[in-house]
């Protein structure tokens, strides 16, 4: 079988875990969830595994007799996979007890991932949550605690850097307020982890702020890269899918966007574009192209149906359709001269989440 065919279908369908695992995948949050990262041909691709439908996909995950991994198609050995071992960071506690692993987490093989605040003041509200996203519900697991401080964040990227050879961090939040929408805190952590982990590079991911000078702050505390996501090009479906975010319009974010690249450069700006909340293929492909236009990385991701959404049960999108959107959105991104691998941080340098660097 065709390997980029079977990791885009893992990542629509999902895969089902027959064996005891350690860890089956991580549940809620902000972002892609309910999913594992594997290691296929040494590439990570994060595949869900906890959802219904992956417990129904046509993949499954096996154990060989020489006690490897293997995916299997209906019943048929497709691809090795390995996974990533537990970092050795996640052993350790912060000075105040807290794990660190409910501060941050491995994503892929060598990126450091957090959610500044697990609280959204948009989640809060049921008229202006998203619908995909499951940011609150992974404080009910106590796998997380609610805002992690400057002085925790730094502690858990140097044993990251240290210990595990962490290269970038990504720390997304939920949206702190409707001003500067959490940028100024999100700087004020910057600036602690670069004291004590000068090395590793960071993204970091808002809603437009008010002022968009804000963003310059960023920049100045050593952020690597940003990420402003609009997940959609449609206002109408943007109304339904992110009614609160979609009281800022398409246009102020093509503002930001140009600012943004601005300061951090072509490539270090990104925004995730969410294929199966029924934009069409031409006008996904037409919107990344003119973000792409402004230096702006179009992180084309499928959607995730995530347990305890209001999207749970949808199908995410066929395989083929991701195919045909992946093969143009690269075509036009190689003519504005952008690549994941030119990203310095974050969800478009790591890229588990897409299939589009296979297209690259
Ligand atoms: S703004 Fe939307 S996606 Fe972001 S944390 Fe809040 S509810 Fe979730």
């Amino acid at each position: 079988m065709d390997k980029k065919k079977i990791l885009l279908e893992l990542q629509s369908f999902g895969a089902r875990i027959d064996v005891p695992l350690e860890d089956r995948g991580r549940c809620g949050g902000a972002g892609p969830s309910d999913d594992k990262a594997f290691l296929l041909d040494g590439v990570p691709a994060m595949v869900p595994t906890l959802g219904e439908f992956a417990q129904e996909s046509p993949y499954r995950v096996t154990k060989n007799e020489d006690g490897k991994y293997a995916v299997t198609s209906n019943g048929e050995n497709v691809m090795p996979v390995e996974f990533v071992s537990s970092p050795r960071f996640y052993d350790l506690k912060t000075k105040d007890g807290i794990p660190y692993k409910k501060i941050a987490v491995l994503h892929g093989t060598d990126v450091l991932a957090t959610t500044v605040s697990q609280r959204c003041i948009r989640w809060r509200r049921e008229e202006e949550r998203c619908h995909f996203c499951a940011i609150e519900n992974s404080l009910e697991s106590d796998s997380t605690i609610s805002l992690k401080t400057p002085n925790q964040l730094a502690e858990v990227a140097e044993a990251a850097v240290r210990l595990d050879g962490v290269k970038h961090m990504i720390m997304t939040t939920g949206t702190i307020n409707y001003r500067d929408m959490g940028v100024h805190y999100l700087a004020e952590c910057t600036r602690a982890i670069k004291e004590k982990a000068p090395n590793i590079r960071i993204q970091v991911q808002f809603e437009p702020p008010e002022n968009l000078e804000d963003i310059k702050y960023l920049h100045e505390v050593g952020v690597d890269a940003v990420g402003i996501h609009l997940e959609s090009f449609s206002q109408e479906i943007r109304e339904q899918f992110t009614p609160g975010k979609a009281q800022i319009s398409i246009d102020r974010y093509f503002e930001s966007f140009k600012y943004a690249v601005g300061i951090f450069g072509r490539n270090q700006v990104s925004t995730y574009v969410i294929v199966g909340l029924g934009d069409t293929e031409d006008s996904i492909v037409e919107g990344c192209r003119q973000v792409a236009e402004l230096g702006v990385y179009p992180f084309v991701v499928p959607l995730r149906p995530i347990m305890g959404t209001p999207l749970e049960n949808v199908q995410a999108p066929d395989p083929k359709l991701m195919e045909q959107i992946y093969l143009r959105v690269a075509k036009n991104n190689r003519e504005f001269d952008l690549a994941y691998r030119n990203s310095k941080a974050g969800c478009a340098r790591c890229g588990a989440c897409s299939g589009i660097a296979a297209f690259e």
